[in-house]
This record gives C-alpha cells, structure tokens and sequence, in this order.
C-alpha cells in the first residue's frame, strides 16, 4: 500500500447509518518511510457514531474511554503540521490498559477459582486489553477529525484475544458464551450487593441491564443469575485485610487497585504515609459538577479515632448534594505534603478534560493551605461555617443541661460572628460571653481549651474570605453525617485503627451508595433509592414545609414555630430566628445537625424585614463594597473587570428568572442569548454584533470587544 504524506491526501469518509466502525472505512497508510499510521479521516461531528460503533463490535463487545487527552487553543500556534492537533484524545479498550493479575502475567480470570478472597475490588474487567486509537480534531481543519488505529484487535501483550466470546481463556462452563456486562452494570449490581438488597432484586436489575446488549433466553438467565450469586459471595467473603500488617496490605491494594489510586506515599524516615483515593466514576464526577462550579472540602474527619485522619473533597451534583470525589487519607497537614496530592488530582482531573477549572474551593478549616489552594486550583476559596457551627451546637448539647441556657449560648455565639462584619470588636464580645455564661463551667472549659486560643485564627479568616450559605454548609454536613454512621457502626470497632478497613469501606460501601443514589436518581429507577436520595439534606427537606406552617413571633423575633408536617400536634421552636446560629428543639438539630426548621425559617426570614441578613449575604456584600472602593488605576483592566461583572450580572439575572419562574419553558423562549454568544464566538470584533446584544449593555461589551482586537491587531504587527 502507499504511503501518504500529506493529510490532504485522505479523503474524508462518511459512513451512511447511525453509527459505523472501522471495517466500514478504508485505512490509510499515513507518514514516512519509517514510520507509518493506519488513518483514516472523517468529519468531527461523526466521531461519536464512530466510537458507538466500535463498541458494539461482535467479537469483542467493549467500551472505550478516554486514558489521555490534550487541548491547545485557536491561535496558539504559529506554524504547524497539517496533522497537527487541536484536540487529542487517546481512547482505550476498557478491558486494558492494566492487567491486574498479580505480578502481571496472570490474568484475574484464570486465577479466579483459585482464589475467590477479594475478588471484590476488581471485577474481570481488567485484562490487559491493548486496543486502543486517537482521536484528533485537526488545528488547521477543525470540522475533521483524524483517527489513528494503533492496535486494531482486542489482544493482550502476548497478542491473545483477550475478552469476548473469542478468549480462548476464559474459564468455566460456557465462559465464552457469557454476555459481556459492561461496566455500569457490574458496578450497579456490585453497588446493590454492598447494600445488602435482596438477591432477587439484584438478579432482576442485572438480567435487565445485560438484556440492553443480548436477547432475553434461559441460558443467560441461568448465567446472569450464577453471576449475581458468584459475585455475592465474593464479596461476602472478601475482607479488608489483605495481610495481617496493615501497611503491608495497604501496599497490596494500592498496587491491586491503580486505577482508583492518584497519589500514594508510603511511610518512610523522610515521608509521612498520604494515600488518595480516587475512583474512575468519581473523576468522571469531578470532572463533571467541578467544572466552572465549586468543589468543597470536609477535612480532618474522625481526628480522634481514626489511625490517620480523612479529608474528602465534595462537588455539588445536579441537585445541590455534596457528592465525595476523591479522599485523602493522612496525617500529614505540610505544605509539601498537601501540595503533592492536590497537584495530583488536579493534573488528573486536566488529563481527561484539559479545559477543567473550578470557581471556587469551600473549605471548613481556618488552618487550611489557603494559598496553595488558590495556586494549584486557580479560583477564589470560600470559607464554610459548618464545622464551627457543629462543634458549638454539640457541645453546648452536651454539656449544657437547661435547654433556655442552651439556646441563649449558642445565640450569643452568633451575635459575637455576625459582629466580625459590624466593625465592632469580637474579642471584646468574647470576653462579656464568658463572663456572663461563667457559671457553664462544663462547656466553659470545652470552649477556652479548644475555641480561645484559634478564634482569632478562624474569625479573621472569615472576615479574609467569603462566606458560604447555609444550604451548603447544609450539604456538607449531610455527607459528614452519611460518612460517620458508615464509619462508625459499632461492630467494627476494633478496625478503626487499621487503614485497610478504612480504605475497603469507602471504596465498597460509601462509593457504592452514592453511586447507586446517582444512578437511581438519573435513570429514573430504584424509586425509593431516589426519593432517599433527593430528601438526604436538609434544604431539600425544608423545601417540603409550606410557608403556612412557620409562625414566626412579629413583635421581638425571638422565635418561630414550625408545626410538623407528620403530627400536626406537634411544633419545633426555632431560638433566634433568620440566623445562621438559630436554635431547634427537634432531635436532628439536638444532635448538632443543621435541621430542616431552621433552613426553613432562615428562607422565610430573608425576606422579611426586621431581621438580619444571612452571614454569607453579608460577606458577599462586603466583597462588593470592597471591590466598589478601590481605585482602578488600568484603563484595560477596568474594561475586563466590567465585562466579567456584565456577565456575571447577566447569569445571576437569569438564575434570579428560573427560580421565580414555575414554567422554564416560557424563559427559555425568550432567550436569544444563546444565540447571540455563539455568533460572538465566531465573529469576535465585528462592530455589528452589538446590535444583537440587549440595550443597554451593548456599548460596554462591544467597546471591550473592540479594544481586545485592537490589541491583538497591535500584537501580530509586532510580529
Ligand atoms: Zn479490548
Ligand atoms: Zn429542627
């Protein structure tokens, strides 16, 4: 065959039908003498038809994903090859690249009836699989894309197919005629036994999940239901601990779980021990609700219990809920340290997505690395109360007897935070709070050994930086609570010193239930999953309270009352009403929780007149102020600030008309702007684009839009 040379050789092929594969196009010899590619060229929009395609080959049913990606900007190159990439983006038989048979030679399958002990981890997707091509969206012709074939076959290293009816060594009674169970699947019935739900239940789901890529007989019936049974047990008797030292078994499942692994030290004289966990499903999370959003910390978790403390990093998913994308667990708080896995997971984050980036970082430690924050993650860090708040309402809970003391102390706590934005001086508050409350000796002691000596730490901080609200803090306090009564069911006790134990129940059981609550709320299946799901914050509970049900007190605002929806007879009494330190008698709140009464009543209070604005509304309204008085000495950069504030008042505008509206339909139809951006991308500097803005902003956008060109005019004349 010829070699070509040049990619305006290659015709561009466009398959007819929905999706088409790589037998449906001809390959073409790409490159030089000594080096060639198998190519073939097709058009951009097509490469999701194509990738469908090579799923669904007979032989060798898979999935592909993507192990590398890589994205320059328009513009960014001066010269380049005609083969050059604008994006790049290396896709992956999911049955490889790894092969997680120990020492490498053995592939799971075969080892399978030897040794069933923990086989929970790593399901026998894991083969070794070397198919793999690239994709790349050409720079110099972005409607096209080149498509590489590096190994066309679904073979190991040693060049034997490796999964499919055709592997030669899979093992058991009709193992080559078992459907192949793509990852959800394995996941959604792996998620379901970790349950604990009926293997009934689970055999059903399971049978209607593979039916999605074979027809429905009593062969795969029977084979489905020895699956479901066969993985049942492995789990049953998979354990944590992989050898009897628990360093020594961490070092094992570290190495059996690579995928799932981001950064790994082990302890050593130089090192401290850091393992961060990070599982694929979660990065496809991360890299999905992180983006452009926010990401938040629940750090130093189980401080005092745990062998080495957690640290959890949460995004908020499609219904506000703190969703646990990665964890980390150490002891160590160095700067070194911290950086190293934060650096970690965020290059791997860039490695799948390379335009990733996050707004903002919430995090509940004053002593957090704030700079290094900022530095790795590029975007403003906000501060979350929730932990303060927490640790107050427990204790004084606890300690304090008389529920009219509980109540004032914990109001005079907040009136001393809400005095961070007043000007007024909080040590001089502090200092009247103890002395008046004097007599609370047990709690008295709590706070001045644990809060005096860092208040200053943590009240400057939240005066540095902006505040989160309550419905945040809300969410974050949700996953804390799952975590914990996950974590510390009584009869594993003893465990909690191992790390082992540690790892095997996040990785199986936590992973395992917000994956299914995604899964179920996505799908629109497992409905009491879903409906547990939605109700697991607060917020979404407090949502469920008509406004009809909060009587607030008019005349000194000292409570409101929420009658229960359950037992109209009964009514919670919210202390200090429209704060973020409001105080309820329910047992949710006497818990230290952040309860659905007074989310509630805080959403009424705002509002109304009479009562303060929220913490977090007050320290955006300090940022702004702030912003309002500095001087702007850049003309340049007061145009970009003015256009970035445009924009942010646009999307806040929009935001505000959703969440007023009860039809979306009638916002989106008079939405042009969708339009109007999408041309803007295209034309950018034409004078005529202004005319389709709004009035009234057009003339600031467009002069930032003229200035910008100019400049670049300037630059490349420079050139
Ligand atoms: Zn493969
Ligand atoms: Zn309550």
């Amino acid at each position: 065959m010829a070699i070509i040379e040049s990619i305006a050789d290659i015709p561009v092929q466009d398959p007819s039908g929905e999706d088409f594969c790589s037998a449906d196009l001809t390959w073409t010899k790409f490159g030089t003498a000594e080096h060639q590619d198998d190519v073939a060229l097709i058009p951009y929009e097509r490469v999701d038809a194509f990738i469908i395609g090579e799923c669904s080959n007979v032989e060798c049913p898979t999935r592909f994903h993507i192990e590398r990606g890589r994205k320059r900007s328009m513009g960014s190159l001066k010269e380049y090859k005609d083969d050059e990439y604008l994006e790049y983006r290396l896709y992956w038989c999911s049955f490889g690249p790894e092969n997680y048979g120990e020492g490498g030679g053995i592939l799971p399958s075969r080892r399978y009836r030897l040794n069933t002990r923990n086989r929970a981890a790593r399901p026998q997707s894991m083969r070794g699989c070397t198919c793999h091509f690239v994709i790349k969206r050409l720079y110099a012709r972005p409607s096209l894309a080149l498509v590489i074939y590096n190994e066309r076959r679904h073979v190991n290293k040693s060049g034997f197919v490796c999964h499919g009816p055709l592997d030669r060594d899979a093992i058991g009674p009709g193992a080559k005629k078992i459907p192949y169970i793509c990852n959800e699947i394995q996941q959604q019935t792996m998620s379901m036994i970790y349950l604990g739900i009926p293997e009934e239940n689970i055999l059903e789901k399971h049978i209607e999940g593979i039916q999605r890529y074979c027809g429905s007989n009593a062969k795969v019936k029977s084979l489905a239901s020895q699956y479901v049974h066969k993985l049942g047990m492995i789990i049953k008797r998979s354990t944590h601990e992989l050898d009897l030292d628990d360093q020594a078994s961490i070092r094992m499942w570290v190495e059996r779980n690579k995928k799932s692994v981001f950064f790994y030290q082990d302890t050593s004289e130089s090192d401290a021990f850091i393992l961060g966990i990070q599982t694929e499903w979660q990065l496809q999370q991360m890299v999905r609700f992180g983006h452009r959003s926010l990401v938040a910390a629940d750090s130093t978790f189980g401080i005092k219990r745990l062998k080495y403390p957690l640290f959890t990093l949460l995004v908020f998913d499609s219904r506000e809920h703190a969703l646990p994308v990665a964890w980390v667990i150490t002891r160590s708080f160095a700067k070194l340290d911290v950086s190293k896995w934060m650096k970690a997971l965020f290059d791997r984050a860039r490695s799948v997505e390379p335009g990733w980036k996050v707004s903002g970082f919430l995090i509940d430690d004053a002593a957090a690395e704030i700079d290094l924050l900022r530095d790795i993650f590029g975007c403003p860090v906000l501060f979350s109360l929730w932990r303060v708040r927490r640790s107050w309402l427990r204790n004084i809970v606890k300690k304090c007897s008389n529920v009219e003391v509980q109540r004032e102390i914990f109001k005079r706590l907040g009136t001393v935070m809400y005095s961070n934005w007043g000007g007024a001086n909080t040590s001089v508050g502090l200092e009247q709070f103890v002395s008046d409350f004097v007599d609370q000796t047990a709690f008295m002691e709590y706070f001045r050994a644990t809060w005096v000596p860092k208040i200053e730490m943590w009240l400057s901080t939240m005066r540095a930086l902006p505040l989160a609200s309550q419905e945040a803090s809300g969410a974050i306090e949700a996953y804390h609570v799952k975590l914990k009564a996950k974590l510390f069911d009584d009869s594993h006790l003893g465990a909690l010193q191992r790390v082992d134990w540690l790892v095997h129940k996040l990785t199986t059981e936590l992973h395992s239930s917000y994956w299914l609550d995604r899964y179920a709320d996505e799908s629109d299946s497992f409905q009491n999953v879903k409906e547990e799901y939605i109700a697991s914050t607060s917020w979404h509970r407090a949502l469920l309270i008509p406004d009809s049900a909060v009587i607030l007190d008019d005349k000194n605002h000292l409570f409101a009352k929420v009658q229960s929806q359950k037992d109209s007879s009964l009514t919670h009494l919210v202390w200090n009403p429209g704060s973020e330190f409001a105080f309820c008698d329910c047992s949710w709140s006497m818990q230290g929780n952040l309860c659905k009464h007074v989310i509630k009543v805080n959403m009424i209070c705002e509002n109304l007149q009479g009562y303060q604005p929220s913490m977090s509304f007050q320290s955006f309204k300090e940022v702004l102020m702030d912003l309002q008085s500095k001087p702007l000495d850049d003309s340049i950069a007061l145009d970009l600030s003015m256009a970035w504030t445009q924009q942010i008042l646009d999307q806040i505008q929009k935001l505000v008309e959703l969440n007023n509206s009860s039809d979306i339909g009638t916002v989106v139809n008079t939405m042009p702007l969708k339009w109007v951006s999408k041309k803007r991308r295209t034309y950018v500097g034409k004078r005529s684009v202004s005319l389709a803005l709004p009035p009234g902003n057009s003339n600031a956008k467009s002069v930032v839009v003229r200035k910008k060109s100019r400049k670049r005019k300037r630059v490349s004349r420079l050139r």
